[in-house]
């Protein structure tokens, strides 16, 4: 029986002063590990940390979409892992071809000695350092010891796109930021778990489809609609951070399964049956 270690090393919104921003990792038992999103700044090497999960045992990155919140954390990482390891494997970034020009600025504004071009990231004697890939929609990609992952759009900015990730019919879907979306419903079709954005409450509804983003009603009727076994909300924003019954409130009354928000090194293991 496969399970999967889920660790959320940052669970803020964009503009959240208490939280990190989003950065999830799923540990699948036996391997591989697998990081959803990079925070911003050191977030993810900090926490990471604290948890022991150095630098170094970061390899595979699906990214929802180049926002700083959920990309910023990655020429940090990069850092690091040079640092650690020169002569390591690079980071494998998976992502929309939008993300993945949003990365090439990234890496353009901060690197001082690397080239960027296309591809990634080289030193300056031309070893790779970061590989980026744009995965078409809907491809499955392997990502080793028979778990898969494959992107799907969401509605939030031009390529942001959530994933869902599986093996042996436990499947884990991330939202990234959305607001609600009929494709991620059919996306998360039978998830074990959904972790599902939600910056507010259906009080709140316009504005925050506005920003471009969902309430935990809306993620609840997602999970509710894709028949998702359990609803683990994160993306919290600041007025949620000390105060969340109000997302779980709204979000029971429209999923049936287990509801929770995430905080920062929240830690759950979950399988079949
Ligand atoms: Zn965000
Ligand atoms: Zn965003």
């Amino acid at each position: 029986m496969t399970s999967v270690q889920i660790t959320f090393l940052g669970t803020g919104a964009g503009n959240c002063i208490y939280r990190a921003h989003t950065a999830i990792v799923l540990d699948w038992e036996g391997g591989p590990r697998v990081l959803l999103d990079a925070s911003s700044g050191n977030s993810l090497l900090r926490h990471g940390a604290h948890l022991g999960m150095l630098a170094t045992s970061f390899r595979q990155i699906l990214l929802s979409h180049h926002h700083s919140d959920h990309m910023g954390g990655l020429p940090h990482l990069q850092g690091q892992r040079t640092l650690l390891e020169p002569e390591g494997a690079p980071l494998e970034v998976h992502c929309s071809e939008e993300s993945a020009a949003g990365l090439m600025r990234l890496f353009q504004a901060t690197s001082i000695t690397h080239s960027v071009n296309r591809d990634g990231v080289a030193s300056a004697e031309g070893k790779q350092l970061v590989s980026w890939h744009p995965v078409p929609i809907s491809r499955w990609l392997d990502l080793g010891f028979g778990v898969r992952a494959s992107a799907f759009p969401v509605d939030h900015i031009s390529g942001a796109v959530g994933w869902r990730v599986e093996r042996d019919g436990l499947a884990v879907v991330f939202s990234g930021d959305t607001r609600f979306s009929p494709s991620l419903v059919e996306a998360a079709q039978g998830a074990r778990v959904l972790i599902h954005e939600a910056l507010s409450t259906d009080a709140e509804r316009e504005s925050t489809s506005r920003r471009g983003h969902s309430t935990a009603g809306e993620a609840a009727r997602s999970a509710e609609l894709a028949g998702a076994s359990e609803l683990i909300m994160t993306h919290i924003d600041t007025p949620f951070h000390y105060q969340h019954g109000p997302l779980i409130d709204e979000a029971r009354q429209h999923f049936s399964g287990p509801v929770s928000v995430a905080a920062d090194l929240y830690q759950v293991t979950v399988g079949l049956g």
